[in-house]
C-alpha cells in the first residue's frame, strides 16, 4: 500500500498504464469467416471465390438434382442467436429444450468462445440432419442461416483503418453439388433476399461483433495477454444462446440494481426474446470491452471507482 498522497495526474497516469495493457485491436485486419460455405467436411471443395454483393454467380437447387439432400448429411451448422429461436420456436419448445435435443456444444475456434453445432446423426456426426425428410428441409422457413447461405459463405472483416465492420461473401463448390451446373445466374444481394438472410444478419449483429473482437483478441494473445476466462465462456453462451437462462440472471441477480435499464426495456424484455439477445450483446460488449452500451447506475460506479483506488493504493 503506497502511503503518499495522490495527484489527479497520478489517477490520469493509472489510466494510462491500464489502457497501455489493452491490445490495440484497431492494430491489424481482422477477417472471420462467421457462416462456412462447407458442409461436408471431407468434400476437398475447390478454393473459395470472393465475391460482392453485386457480383453474380450461377446456382441453382431442386429436387430433381441427383445430389438431393447431400447436403443435409454430416453438415457443419454453427447456430447463430437468431436460428436458435427461430428453431425452438417452430419446435413449440424453449432454447434450452432445443438446445438439449438438438444441438452438441462445440468451439468458436478463432475467438475460443462456445456455440452450439447442429446435431447430425451417427456417432461420427455424419449422418442426416434431424430436420431432413424425402422432400428437403423439413424447417425450411426457420432453417439456420448457414442453410440458406449454401453455397456461399460470409465473412466479416476490419481493416486495421476502419471504423466499423465489412461483410464479404465466398462462393465454395463442393464436388457432389450439382446446383454449380444450372445457368441461372444471380447477385448475391438477390439471393440473399430469396434466401432470407437479412433479417437474421440484423438480429445477429451483435454476436459478430463479439466474435469478431475476441477473435482479434485471440491473434493478439487475449486481453492482457490472456485466454478468455471459463467464466467469460459462460456468460457468452448464456446472452447468446440460452435465452431463459439469462432472463432468470437478469431479473433474479442484482442485475437491475447494477445497470441502467429504462423501465419500457424491463417490461419489454420479459417476454421478448429477440430485445433479451440485445440487452445480453450489449451487457457482454460492456462487461468484455467496456463499451458504454450499458451503463452502470452512478451508485454503483461511484463505488467501483472507489474500490479501485483502494486496490490503486489511493487515498
Ligand atoms: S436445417 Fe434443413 S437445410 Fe439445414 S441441414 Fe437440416 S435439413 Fe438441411
Ligand atoms: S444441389 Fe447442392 S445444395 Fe442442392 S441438394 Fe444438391 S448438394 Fe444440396
Amino acid at each position: 500500500m503506497n502511503d503518499t498522497p495522490r495527484s489527479s495526474e497520478d489517477e490520469e497516469q493509472d489510466e494510462v498504464d491500464l489502457l497501455a495493457l489493452r491490445p490495440d485491436i484497431n492494430d491489424q485486419d481482422v477477417e472471420v469467416e462467421v457462416f462456412d460455405a462447407v458442409r461436408v467436411l471431407s468434400a476437398n471443395p475447390v478454393t473459395p471465390v470472393r465475391l460482392t454483393g453485386t457480383d453474380d454467380f450461377a446456382f441453382r437447387c431442386h429436387k430433381g438434382v441427383s445430389c438431393w439432400n447431400r447436403c443435409c448429411h454430416g453438415a457443419d451448422i454453427t447456430m447463430t442467436p437468431m436460428d436458435i429461436l427461430r428453431l425452438s420456436g417452430r419446435l413449440g419448445v424453449r432454447p434450452a429444450e432445443f438446445l438439449a435435443q438438438y444441438t452438441v456444444p462445440a468451439i468458436f475456434d478463432k475467438a475460443d468462445l462456445p456455440v452450439a453445432k447442429l446435431k447430425m446423426a451417427g456417432d461420427d456426426g455424419k449422418g442426416a440432419c434431424p430436420f431432413v425428410g424425402d422432400e428437403g428441409c423439413g424447417v425450411y422457413e426457420d432453417r439456420p442461416v448457414t442453410c440458406r447461405y449454401y453455397p456461399l459463405g460470409m465473412a466479416s472483416v476490419k481493416m486495421k483503418d476502419m471504423d466499423g465492420l465489412e461483410d464479404f461473401f465466398f462462393l465454395v463448390k463442393e464436388p457432389h453439388c450439382q446446383g454449380h451446373a444450372d445457368p441461372q445466374e444471380m447477385t448475391v444481394g438477390a439471393f440473399r433476399d430469396q434466401q432470407g438472410t437479412i433479417p437474421y444478419e440484423r438480429v445477429n449483429r451483435g454476436w459478430v461483433d463479439i466474435l469478431m473482437k475476441m477473435s482479434s483478441w485471440k491473434v493478439l494473445g487475449g486481453p492482457g495477454g490472456k485466454a478468455p476466462t471459463q467464466q467469460t465462456k459462460r456468460m457468452f453462451f448464456m446472452a447468446t444462446t440460452d435465452v431463459d437462462a439469462f432472463r432468470r440472471f437478469v431479473f433474479e441477480t442484482k442485475f437491475l440494481n447494477t445497470y441502467e435499464i429504462d423501465a419500457t426495456s424491463i417490461e419489454e424484455i420479459k417476454t421478448d426474446d429477440v430485445a433479451l439477445l440485445q440487452l445480453g450483446f450489449d451487457w457482454l460488449k460492456t462487461v468484455l470491452f467496456n463499451e458504454p452500451t450499458i451503463l452502470l447506475k452512478e451508485q454503483v460506479l461511484q463505488s467501483a471507482i472507489a474500490k479501485a483506488r483502494t486496490e490503486l493504493g489511493a487515498s
